[in-house]
C-alpha cells in the first residue's frame, strides 16, 4: 500500500502540569527549593526520596492543598493562584489518593464513591450510583459495594478511595504513598489497580517506596533531596545506571 500523503509528525506531548521554580517554606524551613518539572498527558511519574525531602508537600502544592510561596504551577492551562474560580477548576481536574484512605465511615463503599458527583456535579442519584458501581467493579469490589469501611480490609478501602477519586473523572491522579499504611499482603492488590489505571492512559504522579512498581510502571523517576528535585530520569537509567552518589546510597538502603 502506498501513502499519498506523508505520515504526519507525532503530535507534541502536552504538559498537563507545569511547575516552574516552585518554592515553599514552613516557617524558617525551606521545604521546596526551585522545583521545576512537567508532567505529560498519559505519563506515570514516580517521586522517590528520603522521608522529609518534600515529596508530599510538592504533591500537595499541585492541587493547592498547600500554597507555594513563589514560582508557577499551571494545571491544564489553569494557573494556580489565589483565584477561587481557578481553584475550583483545578480541584475538579486533579484527584488525590492518600496514605490514609479518608473514607466516610458512615457511608457504604458505593455511597463514598457516589458522593462527590452528587454534591459537586449534581449528578442524579440513580446515575451517580450506576457510575459508582461501575468504578467499584473496575477496582474489583462490585461484591462489596454495600459494605461500610470498617467491614473492608485496608487494601479494599484504598481501592474504594481510588474509585472515589476516579468518580470525578480527573485528568490527573496524585498518589501519596498509597500502600504505606497497608499490611504487606494487601499492597499488590492496590498496585495492580494502579497498573491497570496506568495502562488505561491515566496521567499519574505517584509518591511511593515501592521500587518494583516504580521500575515497571514509571515512565520517569523523580528524586527529591532536601526539598530539591535532584534528578529525573527514565527507570532504567535511574535504577541501573545511577551515577549520583547520594541517590546510589538511597537505593542501596531501600532495595
Ligand atoms: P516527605 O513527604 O518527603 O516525607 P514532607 O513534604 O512531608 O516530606 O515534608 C517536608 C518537610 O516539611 C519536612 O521537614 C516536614 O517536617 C516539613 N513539613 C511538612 N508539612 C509541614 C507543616 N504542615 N508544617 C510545618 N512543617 C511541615
Ligand atoms: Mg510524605
Amino acid at each position: 500500500m502506498s501513502h499519498v500523503h506523508p505520515v504526519p509528525p507525532a503530535a507534541p506531548r502536552r504538559p498537563l502540569i507545569l511547575a516552574e521554580g516552585v518554592n515553599k517554606h514552613f516557617g524558617a524551613a525551606h521545604v521546596l527549593r526551585d522545583v521545576s518539572t512537567r508532567f505529560f498527558e498519559g505519563e506515570v511519574a514516580v517521586i522517590v526520596g528520603a522521608s522529609g525531602s518534600g515529596k508530599s508537600t510538592f504533591l500537595r502544592t499541585l492541587n493547592r492543598l498547600e500554597k507555594h510561596d513563589s514560582g508557577r504551577i499551571v494545571v491544564d492551562g489553569i494557573e494556580l493562584n489565589d483565584s477561587v474560580r481557578n481553584l475550583d477548576a483545578i480541584r475538579r481536574e486533579v484527584g488525590m489518593v492518600f496514605q490514609q484512605f479518608n473514607l466516610f465511615p458512615h457511608l457504604t463503599a458505593l455511597e463514598n464513591v457516589a458522593l462527590a458527583p452528587r454534591r459537586v456535579r449534581r449528578t442524579p442519584r440513580a446515575e451517580a450510583r450506576r457510575a459508582a458501581l461501575e468504578l467499584l467493579t473496575r477496582v474489583g469490589l462490585a461484591d462489596h459495594a454495600h459494605k461500610h469501611p470498617f467491614q473492608l480490609s485496608g487494601g479494599q478501602q484504598q481501592r474504594v478511595a481510588i474509585a472515589r477519586s476516579l468518580a470525578m473523572n480527573p485528568k490527573v491522579l496524585l498518589f501519596d504513598e498509597p500502600t504505606s499504611a497497608l499490611d504487606p499482603e494487601m499492597i499488590n492488590e492496590v498496585l495492580d489497580v494502579m497498573k491497570d489505571l496506568a495502562r488505561s492512559g491515566m496521567t499519574m504522579v505517584v509518591v511511593t517506596h515501592e521500587m518494583r512498581f516504580a521500575r515497571e510502571v514509571g515512565d520517569r523517576i523523580l528524586f527529591f533531596d532536601h526539598g530539591a528535585l535532584l534528578q529525573e530520569a527514565p527507570p532504567d537509567a535511574f535504577f541501573d545506571r545511577q551515577e549520583n552518589d547520594r541517590i546510589r546510597a538511597f537505593l542501596g538502603q531501600i532495595l
